[in-house]
């Protein structure tokens, strides 16, 4: 049977997110394409790989488990629409590349109104436009939104956790995979790179 989210699970979606926009539907349906393979999960046998840190993102991690914080959510910042899943137990996995809903007169609505300048009336009309575009991604089948591929790589091998080390520059103990050495000594990635992190 083909998982679907109730109205509630949707709404407390949609107060984790903070606001509907095609995005997080898009996401949203990204996630039942995960979810009607894989089955649902709260632990981390689901990994994902998200290629945008855009609003899809977090319907993802809502609705799958896949998780920043748990790790078993891969951020990449390449700026596609593109969410690879895989279910750890026995290493099945897909990629599903977004392709634009087929909603000419709301799409071409919306990037009229983009290029128009700023304006209240704008700002209403622009987000009444995203607000339809959102439910129209939300009630189509979620197949018809993605290209389903093979995974583009390996399943990510859960992080390992490591002993810390003490960036040179601020004291702060630091991830041993994530210092960089400069004339032998650790730092962290900020201090490294000349950020100044205390402003
Ligand atoms: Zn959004
Ligand atoms: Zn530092």
């Amino acid at each position: 049977m083909t998982y679907r989210p109730t109205a509630e699970q949707l709404e407390a979606a949609l107060s984790f997110h903070g606001h509907i926009c095609p995005g997080f539907a898009y996401g949203v349906q990204a996630a039942l394409l995960c979810i009607n393979r894989f089955g649902r999960h709260h632990d981390a046998e689901l990994v994902s790989l998200v290629e945008t840190d855009s609003c899809g993102v977090d319907a993802i991690q809502f609705f799958t488990g896949c998780t920043l914080g748990k790790g078993n959510l891969i951020l990449k910042d390449w700026g596609k629409a593109a969410y690879t899943f895989w279910r750890r137990s026995d290493g099945q996995g897909f990629r599903a590349l977004q392709q634009r809903l087929e909603a000419p007169e709301l799409t071409q609505q919306i990037d009229r109104l983009k290029q128009e300048s700023p304006s209240p009336e704008r700002e209403a009309q622009l987000k009444k436009a995203k607000t339809e575009l959102a439910h129209a991604i939300l009630a189509a089948e979620p197949e018809s939104l993605f290209t389903i591929q093979p995974p583009q790589r390996e399943i990510p091998r859960p992080e390992r956790i490591l002993t810390s080390l003490t960036c040179q520059a601020c004291g702060e103990p630091t991830m041993e995979s994530r210092v960089r050495l400069f004339d032998g000594h650790p730092y962290c990635i900020p201090c490294f790179s000349g950020v100044d992190q205390k402003s």
